[in-house]
Parts: C-alpha cells; structure tokens; sequence
C-alpha cells in the first residue's frame, strides 16, 4: 500500500507567500487588491494564461483557561429568554418556564 501524498510536483506554487502563474511565474505582489476570491480562476497578467488558484489558509491555535467549566470560578451568565449562557465557557443553562 503506497501513502503517498500529491505535493504538487516542481510545477506548484501553491506554498507561496506570493501567488505566482505557474506557466511563466510571474509573481502577482498585489493579489490581496487584485482577486476577489479565495479561490478560483484568473487570467495572468503577463503571459496571458488562464490558471487555477487557490489561498492557502494558516490555521493557528489559541488556547485559554476556562475557570468556570471547571468549577474554579462562577460563569459569567448572560441572560436569555428562554436560557441563559455563559460567555466564557458557553455552558448552557435553559430556564424554567413560569419558574422561579
Ligand atoms: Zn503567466
Ligand atoms: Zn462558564
């Protein structure tokens, strides 16, 4: 069984900082103002080809205590009609009807 992953070949220019034609690669500086799209087609610029792009999206992580789902603190609960959450740690908690 062969694991092999497409990484696109010599030919891809998809892991640019810079979105780059692949026919004549010619470097697009601008292309924050000049495609609309995250993806999709356009034309270059310079040898006229039509290409395929794609943005590649840098996926980050973040990470914070959440006191009040682990009981360390209260929840900060934000009222509801019907239920109140918690805006911290998004706990959920439905109110009784006619309750109280
Ligand atoms: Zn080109
Ligand atoms: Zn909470």
């Amino acid at each position: 069984m062969t694991n092999k992953l497409d990484t696109g070949g010599p030919s891809s220019h998809w892991d640019r900082d810079y979105l780059v034609c692949p026919y004549c690669n010619y470097i697009f500086q601008d292309v924050i103002d000049h495609l609309k799209y995250n993806c999709g087609q356009t034309t270059c610029e310079r040898c006229s080809k039509v290409f395929y792009f794609s943005q590649n999206i840098e996926i980050t992580w973040d990470s914070k205590p959440l006191d009040c789902a682990n009981g360390l603190s209260a929840h900060q609960w934000k009222d509801k009609k019907t239920y109140r959450y918690c805006v911290a740690c998004e706990a959920i908690e439905y109110v009784e009807e006619g309750g109280e």
